[in-house]
């Protein structure tokens, strides 16, 4: 059975980067390309990263019910196609899927099996620094995209998995954790010595255990809004 993998994260956490290391070392996991009706941006290429498409292509597809999932995320429309599922199942593999809050609630409606995992950076500032140095967003898109993602990591506890964005290479390996856990639980066989070490990192991004890690980030999103008020 398909295992559906959501995973959201506010822009500029990492998700991308994160997505694309994991999908080089985990085999068997298709990526849902999204539509989008944003223009391209930095190196994008159309059908790599999204489907480009203009909005009175985008308002067809919906007329057609060719979405799983769709919503309107900073201006634009974005949605995930049916055929990536049916061609995930069609292979015998899982489904990746990146997509925002509002859609993650779509998906977790329609397949309530669906396995969702929620990236957070380390702080806020190290959330601003990143968007920066990605160097793809004028100045007022990053302001946007700040506010935007205060709102949007209070969601993080709707999240079955809770992923801390620090250093790279540990958030690799406990995603990938993630998605070897859930395939060793959805197998049905009894799991080895090695699935159950998975299983105990995999566990660790649960909300219990993160809790206390999650709380001075949520304070320095929270801190920052206060800050603007004054
Ligand atoms: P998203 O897909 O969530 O919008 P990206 O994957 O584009 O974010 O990452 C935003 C920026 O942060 C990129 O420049 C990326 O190289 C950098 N980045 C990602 N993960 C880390 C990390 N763990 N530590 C430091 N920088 C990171
Ligand atoms: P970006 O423009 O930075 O690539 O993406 C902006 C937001 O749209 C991100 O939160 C991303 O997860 C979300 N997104 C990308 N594709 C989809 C999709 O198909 N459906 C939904 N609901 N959100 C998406």
């Amino acid at each position: 059975m398909t295992i559906v993998f959501i995973i959201s994260a506010p822009s500029g956490s990492g998700k991308s980067t994160l997505v694309n290391e994991v999908r080089q070392i985990v085999s068997g996991l298709d990526f849902s390309v999204s539509y989008t009706t944003r223009p391209p941006r930095g190196s994008e290429q159309n059908g790599r990263e999204y489907f480009f498409v203009s909005r009175s292509q985008f308002e067809s597809m919906i007329q057609k019910d060719e979405f799983l999932e769709h919503a309107e995320v900073f201006g634009n429309y974005y949605g995930t196609a049916r055929c990536f599922l049916q061609s995930a199942e069609e292979h015998g593999h899982d489904l990746l899927l990146d997509i925002d809050v509002q859609g993650a609630a779509q998906i977790k409606q329609k397949l309530p099996q669906a396995v969702s995992i929620f990236i957070l950076p380390p702080d806020r500032q190290k959330l601003e620094w990143r968007l920066r140095s990605r160097g793809l967003d004028a100045e007022v898109v990053i302001q946007r995209r700040l506010v935007t993602a205060s709102r949007e990591i209070e969601n993080y506890s709707k999240y079955e998995y809770i992923l801390v964005n620090d250093r790279l290479e540990e958030s690799v390996e406990s995603l990938k954790a993630v998605l070897l856990a859930e395939r060793a639980k959805h197998s049905g066989k009894p799991p080895g010595e090695t699935e159950m070490k998975t299983i105990k990192k995999a566990e660790c991004c649960r909300l219990s255990s993160i809790e206390e890690r999650v709380k001075p980030i949520l304070d320095s999103f929270r801190s920052a809004g206060t800050q603007k008020a004054h």
